[in-house]
């Protein structure tokens, strides 16, 4: 069968792929051009796509011949899964391969914006460290404080664990509330979002992109959380106003933000760039060697059973399109 794959991948993920079906794939790392991937779709069985492309109504009328659309990523917000489902056509998602290495990154973030770390790393740099001083370049303390973590799966759970280990507090809302045993467990507590805002020290986004979570924090929202709050987005950019937040750390409303991610991903908001209490990366949560490489041999079986007819192992609306075995 035919397979089009919209980004460069390691070789091993290629081969394994080519041990059954022929692929084109659009090898370089700026995303595919949307006029290309809309032509090159037009003859192929299988899809291995990334984030960067977007998979539309627009796109899967044009792909009249795909079976299977295996996703190189657990996020799948840019995907119109109900389109596919309409088709028959299964997606899958890459979830728990990137869990920890996301939740690395979510508490680099909370380093780096409590330690001015990258501040530090500029300061020293360029010639200013002159001195040392007891007042001097202060930050603040992670250890002991209040987490809140908004969206409790897979990653919120790993940042969890994590902060077991620096003695914070955690606090956690998500839209299904943990077994009581389970929260002890972690040594977690239940809040209703507004309460989590209202007392968290560093508040880490984890929630999925949908029509819910749509600038679920917006200019109220921030208004609700301390002044000395730092807010750490991980998850996806519309999930916040950048805006508002470009507002409120200009303002000292809160007072830092550690951002991977971007409401017009790769383009940021005006202003925030300019201003030193946030760190900003870009888009680099599961961005390391062993969990790429991981993502894309996941990505590729569920390509490869989807091809075969099979229930892929990680489908996402495998509900909806009822049992294909
Ligand atoms: P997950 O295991 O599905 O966890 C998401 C959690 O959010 C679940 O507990 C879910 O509740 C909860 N939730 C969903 N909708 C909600 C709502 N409207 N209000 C409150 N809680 C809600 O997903 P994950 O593997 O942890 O990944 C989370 C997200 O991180 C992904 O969707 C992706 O966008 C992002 N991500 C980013 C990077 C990066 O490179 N920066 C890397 C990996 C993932 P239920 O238990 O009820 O479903």
């Amino acid at each position: 069968m035919k397979v089009f794959i919209t980004a460069r991948l390691p070789d091993q993920v290629l081969e394994k792929i080519a041990r059954e079906h022929c692929f084109e794939a659009h090898g370089e790392d700026p995303p595919i051009e949307r006029k290309k991937l809309l032509t090159s779709i037009e003859d192929k069985d299988g899809l291995l796509c990334t984030i960067t492309d977007l998979i539309d109504e627009e796109l899967l009328e044009r792909a009249r011949g795909l079976k299977i659309i295996a996703n190189n990523g657990v996020g799948f917000d840019h995907i119109d899964v109900r389109a596919a489902t309409r088709r028959g056509i299964p997606v899958t998602n890459t979830p728990g391969v990137l869990t920890d290495s996301t939740a690395d990154l979510t508490f680099a973030l909370i380093l780096a914006t409590a330690r001015r770390v990258v501040e530090g790393d500029r300061m020293t740099r360029c010639g200013d460290f002159k001195f040392w001083a007891p007042l001097h370049f202060l930050g603040h303390d992670v250890s002991g404080k209040t987490l809140g973590i908004v969206g409790f799966g897979r990653i919120g759970k790993a940042v969890a664990r994590r902060a077991a280990g620096f003695d914070m507090k955690v606090i956690y809302y998500s839209r299904t509330r943990l077994a009581v045993d389970e929260e002890e467990g972690l040594g977690v507590a239940f809040a209703a979002l507004d309460e989590l805002l209202r007392v968290s020290d560093f508040v880490s986004l984890h929630v999925p992109l949908g029509r819910e979570t749509l600038h679920l924090i917006g200019a109220a929202e921030l208004g609700t959380m301390k002044s000395s709050a730092h807010l750490i987005n991980t998850a996806r950019g519309p999930i916040v106003d950048e805006a508002a937040l470009v507002e409120a750390l200009r303002t000292g409303r809160i007072r830092a933000a550690g951002l991977d991610v971007y409401e017009n991903e790769p383009r940021l908001s005006p202003g925030l760039s300019e201003l030193e209490n946030v760190v900003v990366l870009p888009h680099v949560g599961s961005a390391t060697v062993e969990t790429r490489t991981r993502m894309a041999l996941m990505a590729v079986d569920n390509l490869l059973a989807g091809l075969r007819g099979e229930r892929p192992p990680n489908c996402i609306n495998s509900d909806m399109l009822g049992c294909r075995n």
